[in-house]
């Protein structure tokens, strides 16, 4: 069995100066045309409490290009502005239905600078990639193969704080669908990153230590330049360079463990983000960002839905620490410090491990009979559901690879 996805190829690239210059340009523009059609929508709704839409930001677009003062619009390809209103009603759609705020400016220093072309604005022959208002293809380094006779339908183009260059090619792929029988539940453990109910503990990546003392020490340097000069300009560059390597190994290290989860289990449990913050004890760090945290779950959730796998989120309403995985008691509130316990079962619970147990438990629960009978909760007091099995949406955030 197999099912075509569609998934998204990133590669790097080296532009020409006068591609450089041009892509740079769209950027600029993508950015305003995005930030004037987001005013025009909230004025139109604080003043007149009329909602506009894609069309009439799209006939706003036309006539700013008419405009003396924004006739340069005109020079770069017309595909990236439009797609920025497009994406600008993606925001509003995220928006009204709850799921995220309000949009924001985007700006010129923070926001990711980018500009995506669909198939009338580019060229795809023999390998090359020609975009729009350019004349040669784009210098690709081609690091893993497209898959055999992939045609991209979009294609994406940003430069990150670093100065690097990418191109993300979006096609259709075919994987294959293979059974597995492993259940794992995770737990983001304090001592390491990740607790897996089968016992393994999973760390952090090597030299991310040492990459933290880097940036901690480019963060100083940069602190220490005059506002403004040019050595200020060259260690905000080096300390991007840092942040960008940093996030590029552990990104590495989240798509090796995801997909090795993936293909070794049938089921994956865990924890709810939003519930983990709102039990978070302020005195423990876990091991893992919340920014980590995240992405290795988007991870899951896309690899799940490609391989047909049953991926479960739980909130984690019950004391999922101090509960016997083996016998299902509940022990005295531990110190932090106790990082084993035994159960006077006689089981003994590595503290995390046995955390991720109790966590499988509760998915297992869900997925078998409903809201389940263990492990015990608290939420027949609270009048909460201890676990609830969430929506995934195969198609939420096309991945990048
Ligand atoms: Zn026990």
């Amino acid at each position: 069995m197999s099912r075509t996805v569609k998934r998204a190829f990133k590669y790097r690239f080296y532009p020409t100066d006068a591609q450089a210059a041009q892509l740079s340009r769209t950027f600029g523009c993508v950015r305003l045309v995005y930030n004037m059609a987001l005013q025009a929508r909230t004025e139109a709704w604080t003043q007149r409490q009329e909602r506009i839409d894609y069309n009439v930001t799209s006939a706003l677009l036309t006539a700013w290009k008419k405009t003396d003062d924004l006739a340069f619009l005109s020079e770069v390809s017309s595909v990236p502005l439009q797609q920025a209103l497009r994406h600008l009603q993606t925001a509003y759609t995220n928006f009204w239905a709850k799921r995220a705020k309000h949009p924001t400016f985007k700006s010129k220093k923070r926001s990711r600078r980018s500009a995506e072309y669909t198939t009338s604005a580019f060229r795809w022959r023999d390998d090359t990639l020609t975009l729009a208002k350019m004349t040669e293809p784009l210098d690709v380094v081609w690091s893993r193969p497209l898959p055999d006779g992939a045609s991209p339908s979009t294609v994406t183009v940003s430069c990150d704080a670093a100065g690097r260059w990418f191109v993300s090619l979006l096609c259709d792929d075919v994987i294959a669908q293979t059974p597995a029988t492993g259940r794992v539940g995770i737990d983001a453990g304090l001592d390491s990153v990740l607790a897996l109910s089968t016992g393994e503990k999973i760390t952090n990546p090597r030299h991310e230590s040492a990459d933290r003392q880097r940036l901690a020490r480019a963060q100083q340097n940069l602190a220490r330049k005059q506002k403004g000069s040019a050595n200020r300009a060259k260690a905000r560059v080096t300390l991007a360079r840092i942040h960008a390597r940093i996030a590029d190994r552990r990104r590495d290290h989240l798509h090796k463990l995801t997909t090795r989860l993936v293909r070794e289990n049938q089921a994956i449990v865990i924890e709810d983000l939003a519930v983990r913050n709102m039990v978070k004890n302020h005195r423990l760090a876990r091991a893992i960002s919340d920014a980590a945290w995240r992405q290795l779950r988007t991870m899951l959730e896309y690899k799940a839905a490609w391989h047909g796998r049953d991926l479960v989120v739980v909130d984690r309403w019950f004391p999922s620490t101090r509960l016997c995985s083996a016998c299902g008691a509940l022990a005295q509130k531990m110190p932090l410090s106790v990082r084993e316990w035994t159960c006077p079962c006689g089981a003994v619970h590595d503290r995390d491990v046995n955390a991720a147990r109790n966590i499988l438990a509760a998915g297992l629960a869900v997925t078998a009979c409903g809201d389940g009978v263990r492990p015990q909760r608290e939420s027949s007091r609270t009048g909460r559901s201890s676990v609830k099995q969430e929506n995934l949406r195969a198609t939420k955030g096309i991945p990048v690879l």
